[in-house]
């Protein structure tokens, strides 16, 4: 792939304090150095530590690919040590802490690039200052939002049309305009910074100016998936964009797919020897990502759906977070309906994981035949490179326009029927009773029903696009070396002007 005689690319990622975009972010750079970049991940101590384990790994395999680590300003806005990400805050206080602690990063990275001028600098979108920073030195700076083309399509038609000025009441649908497919959406599903402008609207439009003024994009999906929204960004938004995805098939080796970062709460053979005793597709997976979002209230009706369904499942109930008041700590013990925990252990029915699953390692499992999530981007894309279909549960951020996604565009999934918005750190204010969730369990999990039969089909279609894509000679794989050798080729013609 290189020649010996020309020097490794040396690209710099920059990843953000969420969960849902440090991790895949993480994902981005060891495959970026498995095409023979020289990669290194810019990012604080307490980060380091929990990448740290698949990066050696690497290194041990002969990758170029390091951390630089800059200090954290922790004691200066009053966090504790080692809360550097998301997943480490029990409040919502401390969240909105880490938010501006993580804007105290420009300084050190501004002076880092300066010293050391990589060839590039993979950004996350929420770091809008880096476009100035990158700008000021000549480095190109690549946006990574984590997310597909899809939700900034839907996202730049509401900035042109704003079709939901036009509707009478919150529950009314419209269709979101001038897009490949028609979507509908309703104004409860809109996130409040895009009905009204507020502070974070505000960032947003910085986030969106950084990116229009960029070099690109690298985004995690491939192109077969969302063809049309990719060539919608290219051709009518001017993005430059490269389709590098799946990223999380980059973890290959069983020990990648169990330490991509947070330590499992479960044994990884316990889970799998379970799921080595379930029929093929019988086990419903649900997780709703990395960060907290039910309420005690819904766990209960969750619980109560799944013993009436009498499918099959694996649940992940992770942190449990009371954000009623800012101060209020994590609640601890989490109170599912009594006897219920006793009776799945007992029937076998049932895994609860408490805490981090080995998420890649369950929904790969042939026993796994159905997944209900959040729809945020990353668990969208792993359930597709599952190749099963899903239940969709939006809450927050674009998950309402990622459902429609599922819905609408590649069919894979049926709803929940969440329709209510509410902002990243605040717990839903509607519950789903536990006779729809176990209505919606039997219908995708039970029926034979021919439109869910051939949403199975086209889960398995898309998980054989998804693999052929990332494979040698798959276009996210030829991809990452256009990427590459475009960046190779801006070198040599800049060294050539010097
Ligand atoms: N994840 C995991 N184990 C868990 C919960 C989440 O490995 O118990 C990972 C999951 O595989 C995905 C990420 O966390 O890569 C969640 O990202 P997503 O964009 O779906 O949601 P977010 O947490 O950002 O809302």
């Amino acid at each position: 792939m290189d020649s010996q005689a020309e020097p490794k690319l040396k690209i710099f990622f920059f990843p953000y304090i969420l969960g849902g975009r440090l991790i895949p972010m993480i994902d981005l750079a060891r495959l970026f150095a498995s095409h023979g970049v020289k990669a290194t991940i810019v990012t604080t101590p307490h980060n380091v530590l929990l990448f740290q384990n698949p990066i050696l790994r690497d290194q041990k395999l002969g990758y170029d690919i390091g951390f630089h680590t800059l200090n954290f300003p922790s004691e200066e806005f009053g966090l504790p040590n080692g809360c550097e990400n998301e997943l480490t805050t029990t409040n919502g206080d401390m969240f909105i802490k880490l938010f501006m602690a993580a804007m105290k990063l420009q300084d050190p990275l501004g002076k880092l690039l300066c010293e050391t001028r990589p060839d590039c600098l993979v950004s996350d979108r929420l770091y809008p200052w880096t476009a100035d920073v990158t700008d000021g030195l000549g480095i190109p700076r690549i946006v990574f939002d984590g997310s597909g083309c899809f939700s900034h399509c839907v996202e730049e038609s509401l900035r042109r049309y704003a079709p939901h000025e036009r509707v009478l009441s919150e529950t009314e649908a419209f269709v979101v305009p001038g897009l490949p497919n028609k979507i509908e959406l309703k104004r409860s599903m809109l996130p409040d910074y895009v009905k009204a402008e507020n502070g974070f609207t505000l960032f947003l439009n910085e986030a969106l100016e950084g990116e229009i003024k960029s070099y690109g994009i690298v985004v995690n999906s491939f192109y077969e998936l969302e063809q049309a929204y990719a060539d919608y960004f290219q051709k009518e938004m001017k993005r430059k964009t490269w389709h590098i995805g799946p990223v999380s098939l980059h973890n290959r080796r069983h020990i990648d797919k169990v330490e991509r970062g947070i330590k499992t709460s479960i044994d990884e053979h316990s889970c799998l020897n379970w799921l080595d005793s379930r029929e093929p597709n019988s086990v419903l997976y649900i997780s709703f990502g990395s960060m907290p979002r039910i309420t005690s209230a819904q766990l209960l009706e969750i619980a109560h759906g799944l013993e009436a369904s009498n499918h099959p499942f694996i649940w992940v109930i992770g942190r449990i977070l009371d954000y009623s008041s800012r101060e209020k700590q994590q609640v601890e013990s989490v109170l599912l309906p009594v006897g219920f925990e006793e009776r799945v252990k007992k029937s076998k029915r049932g895994l609860i994981i408490r805490g981090w699953a080995p998420q890649l390692l369950i929904l790969e499992h042939p026993a796994v035949g159905a997944y209900m999530n959040h729809c945020g981007w990353n668990s969208i894309i792993e359930g597709v490179t599952a190749g099963v279909p899903m239940i969709t549960w939006p809450f927050s951020s674009e998950q309402f326009y990622n459902e429609r996604f599922i819905l609408n565009v590649i069919r894979v999934g049926i709803s929940m029927g969440n329709e209510h918005w509410v902002p990243l750190k605040e717990l839903p204010r509607v519950t789903i009773k536990s006779e729809k969730v176990a209505k919606v369990v039997k219908r995708l999990m039970g029926s034979e029903e021919a439109e869910v039969l051939a949403m199975r089909m086209r889960a398995a279609e898309y998980r054989d696009k998804a693999m052929r894509a990332f494979e040698e000679g798959g276009s996210s794989y030829a991809n990452v070396d256009a990427f590459i050798a475009e960046l190779k080729s801006r070198r040599k013609n800049q060294n050539g002007h010097l």
